[in-house]
């Protein structure tokens, strides 16, 4: 049987160069060999205050993102989230499984939770387990995802271990996949943390969508670090962050990437690198713009319904296990 793939992401902020080749870029890469699920988890944006028509806009535009960026919709299933009901019925049965004791121990929500302090809402807790249901309602073999999501797929699969003893065998227990380069694209003015949707700092990331203006001066104010060598080196993390995005957007090898700029300067890096991802996003940008509401609807619509089909069929198990399902039959 061909595996299965189910990813996502939030239709919230702008998404970036981090998300793409951290997430997007292996989506489109892995789509032909797995039958694919790739759904707009507007469920998980209302973890964190959102404003209602912007939110329903932003969807929208995620999901020409996706098709942007190369998913086919002949070939994977795009779909938003709270269109299929069963990922927040399924939601609900998984919160019974999981434990307080180790959604505390989540660090996206540690994280999170500290830049709102005030008015941290139930639902930005219970995030991983929403993200566990999302996951194993499409019996998911794999999840294409950034480095930051390793915790929560640990979770997802802590849960589904469980779920599988205490009930019966209902979910695939699924892997991870996070590449070796791309994982964790970092800001571009502080390599110390993540490229984030959520980031007031708006030098700190290349938006998918931003100008070629903007690219440029974005990569020109770049931090960098001490010494002037350009080299692929974990101990100097802002030039090797600006290396790591060369070598995924032009598909040079490292070995040739450094060769490219033996005995060139931090300027001429950023400039080349400026000039690769505006090439990269011009024709990406062209395509967001051509396709209409009427193709956008329909592909979406098409969605809803094969993914929802697969999710009933596991939701009426789990129904079933939990005695939840009480009809005569
Ligand atoms: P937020 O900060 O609001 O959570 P985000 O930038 O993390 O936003 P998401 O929609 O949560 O965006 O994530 C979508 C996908 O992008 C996930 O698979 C995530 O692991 C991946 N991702 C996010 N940031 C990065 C990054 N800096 N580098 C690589 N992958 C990333
Ligand atoms: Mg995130």
């Amino acid at each position: 049987m061909t595996k299965r793939i189910f990813s996502g992401a939030q239709p919230t902020g702008n998404v970036h160069l981090g998300n793409y080749l951290g997430a997007l870029k292996n989506w489109v890469a892995l789509q032909h060999e797995y039958e694919s699920f790739f759904c707009i988890v507007n469920l998980h944006a209302i973890t964190v205050p959102q404003d209602p028509s912007l939110l329903a806009e932003k969807t929208r535009d995620l999901a020409r993102i996706y098709l942007a960026v190369g998913i086919d919709p002949q070939v994977s299933t795009v779909f938003v989230q709270s269109d299929v009901h069963e990922h927040a019925e399924l939601t609900w049965v998984l919160n019974c499984v999981a434990r307080i004791s180790e959604l505390e121990r989540m660090t996206q929500y540690k994280d999170k939770a500290r830049k709102q302090q005030e008015n941290i809402t139930v639902g930005l807790f219970d995030y991983p387990v929403l993200m566990a249901a999302d996951i194993l309602l499409y019996q998911t073999d794999l999840v294409p995802v950034g480095d930051d999501q390793r915790q929560h797929l640990e979770l997802t699969r802590d849960i589904a271990i469980r779920f599988n003893r205490d009930y019966a065998e209902t979910f695939r227990v699924p892997d991870a996949y996070i590449p070796k380069l791309g994982a964790r694209i970092m800001s571009l003015s502080d390599p110390s943390k993540k490229m984030s949707k959520s980031d007031d700092d708006p030098n700190g990331c290349v938006l998918l969508m931003d100008d070629a203006d903007t690219v440029t001066k974005k990569f020109k104010r770049a931090v960098t670090d001490s010494g002037t060598e350009i080299r692929f080196d974990e101990s100097r993390p802002a030039i090797n962050n600006l290396l790591e995005i060369f070598h995924l957007i032009t598909g040079k090898t490292q070995p040739q990437v450094e060769e490219h700029f033996a005995g060139k300067g931090y300027a001429h890096l950023k400039g080349e690198l400026a000039e690769a991802t505006v090439e990269f996003l011009r024709p990406f940008q062209q395509r967001v713009r051509e396709i209409s509401d009427e193709q956008l609807d329909k592909i979406l619509d098409q969605g809803r319904q094969k993914a929802q089909a697969i999710a009933r069929v596991t939701l009426d198990h789990v129904f079933q296990l939990t005695g939840l399902q009480n009809r005569a039959r």
